[in-house]
C-alpha cells in the first residue's frame, strides 16, 4: 500500500510498504479520508516527530471503512464505517482513571507516535478508538474532519454557552468556523468571527457567518451595535496571538469567559490595560486540550458522529484542498511555503 512517511525533518514522501495484518483486538481501516492538521506542518519541516520516531506514516485526523480484524475482536465490526480516535492513553495514569484521557501523561498517538491515517491502511489497536457512523450518505471526507470537528465542539462545551447567549470567535479557519457551528447549535443568540485576513473572511462570510476584520474594524464597538449595545458572554481565542487574547478581553462581559483554544507560537503578551481587565470584570480564563472520549459525562466525538449522521452539523463546505496520497507532500510544501492558502485540505480517497 502507498503511506505517507516522515523520514527526518523536512525529508515527507509518499513510499510503498506493506498492508499490516491485525492481531489480538486490532483492526485494520480502509482510510476514506484524513485531514492536514495545523500541528502537521510543523512537524514535517520543523519539529519532526514526538519522539523523533522514523520512518512514520502521519495523519491522525481520520476514518474509514474497518476490512478485517484480529482474531479477539468482534468480526462483525468488518464493513463498518466511521472515525477513530486516535488517541492510544495508558488507562494506568491519575487523568487516565478519570476518564481524561486527553491529559493522559503516557500515551501512545496515531500519527505522531505511531503510524497514521495518511495511507491507504492503517491498523488501529482496538474497537474503544471506533466511532461509528451509521449514515451510509455520510461522506468519508466528513468522517476525516471528526476530530477537529470535536475540539470546535469541546471549546464550545469548555465555554458553558447556554442558549440566548452571545459570542466571538477570533480565528475564522476549520476550527473557528466549526465552533461557530457548534455555538448556533447550542443556542447562542449572536456568533461572529474575527480574522485579520480579508481572504479569510471572505470565505467564512460566504459560508454565512458574521465574520468582522480586527484590522479594519473596531471589534468591541462593532459587536456591541449587533448585541443590543451589550458586551460579549463568551471569547473563544482561536489563534494562539497575544492580539487576539487581549481584544477578546476588552470584548468579554464582566464576569465572562475567555476560552484559549488556539496554539501559541511565540510568547503572549498582552497590554496592561488588558490585564487589569481580567482582574476588574472577574474573567474566567479557561484553556481547552482536544476533546472529552469518556462516555461521562458525555463522549463529544460519539455526539459529534452523531450529529454529521443526522445531517445538523455540516463541514464538507470547509474543504479547499482535496490531495491524493502520492501528491500530499507537495501540497504540504506549499501549505509550509504559504504558496496556497486552505481552509480544510486533506488526503481523500475519492471514494
Ligand atoms: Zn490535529
Ligand atoms: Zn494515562
Amino acid at each position: 500500500m502507498k503511506a505517507s512517511q516522515l523520514f527526518k525533518i523536512g525529508d515527507f514522501r509518499t513510499v510503498e510498504v506493506d498492508v499490516p495484518t491485525p492481531h489480538g483486538k486490532e483492526l485494520l481501516v480502509k482510510i476514506g479520508s484524513c485531514g492536514i492538521c495545523g500541528s502537521d506542518i510543523p512537524r514535517i519541516f520543523e519539529l519532526g516527530t514526538s519522539k523523533q520516531k522514523y520512518p512514520l506514516t502521519l495523519g491522525h485526523e481520520f476514518g474509514g471503512e474497518i476490512v478485517a480484524v484480529g482474531e479477539e475482536a468482534d468480526s462483525s465490526l468488518v464493513g463498518k464505517r466511521g472515525a477513530i480516535f486516535p488517541c492510544i492513553p495508558c488507562r494506568n495514569c491519575e487523568p487516565c482513571l478519570s476518564g481524561d484521557y486527553a491529559m493522559c501523561l503516557d500515551y501512545d498517538y496515531l500519527g505522531s507516535r505511531s503510524d497514521g491515517g495518511f495511507a491507504e491502511y492503517c491498523l488501529v489497536p482496538s474497537e474503544w478508538h471506533f466511532v461509528e457512523s451509521t449514515n451510509p450518505d455520510l461522506s468519508d471526507d466528513a468522517l476525516g474532519m471528526v476530530e477537529p470537528c470535536t475540539v470546535a465542539q469541546h471549546a464550545i462545551r469548555k465555554s458553558g454557552l447556554t442558549a440566548g447567549q452571545s459570542i466571538i470567535i477570533f480565528g475564522a479557519g476549520p476550527i473557528g468556523q466549526m465552533a461557530a457551528r457548534w455555538a448556533k447549535i447550542f443556542g447562542a443568540s449572536l456568533v461572529v468571527l474575527v480574522d485579520v485576513l480579508d481572504e479569510k473572511v471572505e470565505f467564512a462570510r460566504e459560508r454565512g457567518n458574521i465574520v468582522l476584520n480586527s484590522m479594519t474594524t473596531d471589534i468591541n464597538e462593532e459587536f456591541k451595535k449587533m448585541n443590543h449595545g451589550k458586551p460579549a458572554d463568551i471569547i473563544i481565542e482561536g489563534t494562539g496571538a497575544g492580539a487576539a487574547l487581549g481584544l477578546g478581553i476588552e470584548c468579554v462581559k464582566t464576569f465572562g469567559t475567555v476560552v484559549m483554544m488556539g496554539n501559541p507560537h511565540r510568547d503572549t503578551t498582552i497590554k496592561l490595560h488588558q490585564h487589569s481587565q481580567i482582574l476588574r470584570k472577574e474573567l474566567k480564563i479557561q484553556g481547552i486540550w482536544n476533546s472529552h472520549y469518556a462516555d461521562t459525562p458525555i463522549n463529544e466525538w460519539h455526539y459529534t458522529v452523531k450529529m454529521m449522521d443526522a445531517g445538523i452539523m455540516q463541514v464538507e463546505d470547509l474543504i479547499t484542498h482535496r490531495s491524493t496520497l502520492e501528491d500530499l507532500p507537495k501540497l504540504c510544501e506549499d501549505i509550509f511555503t504559504h504558496k496556497v492558502s486552505i481552509c480544510k485540505a486533506l488526503y481523500s480517497s475519492g471514494k
